[in-house]
């Protein structure tokens, strides 16, 4: 069959492999000019800073084995961190057990990975699915052609991206819109800090209470990161939520003085920068492992599905209801 997958994070590429290998023709649209979504690493003069997803967790076994496949090729390493929480200032060991693992050299590199050998089309915006005969042609937006072009003919389709994004484009599909409509993913702003010299606290990352920020970690504490301090903060999902619409330059003097707060260290940054996630974390999953409409042809994955595990908005969840939707397939 001819495939065609919108988005290129860690969903859609898992079910391109999976549907490659089986001898399906695959196309991914990606809408920005890189592959890995939520999982990046923003490259600064300073640095790069993963600053979305921070590591990854298994529970399942077969996540965990497909983690023992990317340690062997050295794509992900654990990340042994010193983790703890932090309240009012006063440090306590997190009692979070679970291995941690991040992709080397940053977060992106495991997507990047992953995409060799997919054909994979970035910055090309996918504004709406037509049926066309029993097939699908998709809608294209891109920069470099002024007006929105045909691609196609498609045997069936796959969004692999949040449901914000996907709810427009099932305008014709009022079976998957009822069941999507209830999902949202919460916004999350995210501080990017880099430092001269070390600040010599003794944690790499930190689940803070009572603050503005939810959790911080010193991102050249992961394996094979370029030297430096470099630092990055999460706000919490309430704060995020309250000041959504906020100008960046607000909200970086804000976080900062959080940031502050929290480790107690009074050494000013020589890089800040703030950015904001719209769509970051699933609060409510959908409790599925994805939906599929055999007789249309086109499903939807992600890891906003729960996937039979505890909660959602995990890579892994991403990894599982992809995989499933590529086996049904
Ligand atoms: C701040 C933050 C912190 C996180 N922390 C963790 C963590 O510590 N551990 C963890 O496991 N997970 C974490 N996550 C969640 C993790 O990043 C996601 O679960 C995972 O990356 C989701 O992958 P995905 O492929 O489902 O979606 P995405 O990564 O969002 O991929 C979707 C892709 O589709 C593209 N796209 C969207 N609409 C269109 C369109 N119309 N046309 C073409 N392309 C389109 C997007 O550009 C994007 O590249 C975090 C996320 C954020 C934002």
């Amino acid at each position: 069959m001819q495939i065609a997958i919108v988005g290129a994070g860690i969903a859609g590429l898992t079910a391109a492999r999976q549907l490659q290998s089986q001898g399906h023709h695959v196309t991914i649209y990606e809408k920005s000019s890189g592959v890995s979504g939520r999982m990046s690493t923003r490259q600064t003069e300073v640095g790069g800073f993963d600053h979305g997803a921070q590591y990854f967790t298994a529970i399942s076994d077969r996540f965990k084995k497909e983690i023992g496949d990317w340690r062997k090729v050295g794509w992900v390493v654990p990340w042994e961190s010193r983790l703890v929480t932090l309240e009012y200032g006063a440090s306590s060991p997190a009692g979070r057990s679970g291995k941690r693992y991040v992709p080397v050299p940053g977060m992106s590199s495991l997507g990047k990975q992953l995409a060799h050998g997919l054909d994979i089309r970035t910055e090309q915006q996918i504004i709406a699915l037509e049926p066309f005969e029993n097939q699908w042609l998709l809608s294209v937006k891109s920069d470099m052609v002024p007006i929105a072009v045909s691609a196609g003919p498609f045997d069936a389709i796959i969004l692999a991206i949040p449901p914000e994004q996907a709810t427009p484009l099932l305008q014709g599909h009022a079976a998957f819109s009822k069941q999507i409509g209830n999902v949202h993913l919460e916004p999350c702003w995210t501080l990017m800090l880099a430092f001269q010299t070390p600040l010599n606290l003794p944690y790499d990352g930190a689940w803070v209470a009572h603050s503005r920020l939810g959790w911080i970690a010193r991102d050249t504490s992961k394996p094979d990161h370029r030297a430096g301090e470099r630092w990055v903060c999460h706000a919490t999902q309430a704060w995020s939520v309250e000041h959504l619409e906020d100008d960046p330059e607000r909200v970086k003097e804000k976080l900062s003085k959080a940031f502050h707060e929290a480790t107690g260290s009074p050494i000013q940054p020589i890089h800040a920068v703030a950015h904001r996630w719209r769509f970051a974390q699933a609060s409510t999953p959908l409790p599925d492992v994805y939906l599929w409409d055999a007789k249309k042809r086109i499903g939807v994955c992600g890891d906003w599905f729960s996937v039979g595990l505890e909660g959602a908005g995990r890579v892994e969840n991403a990894f599982l209801s992809a995989l499933e939707l590529a086996k049904v397939i």
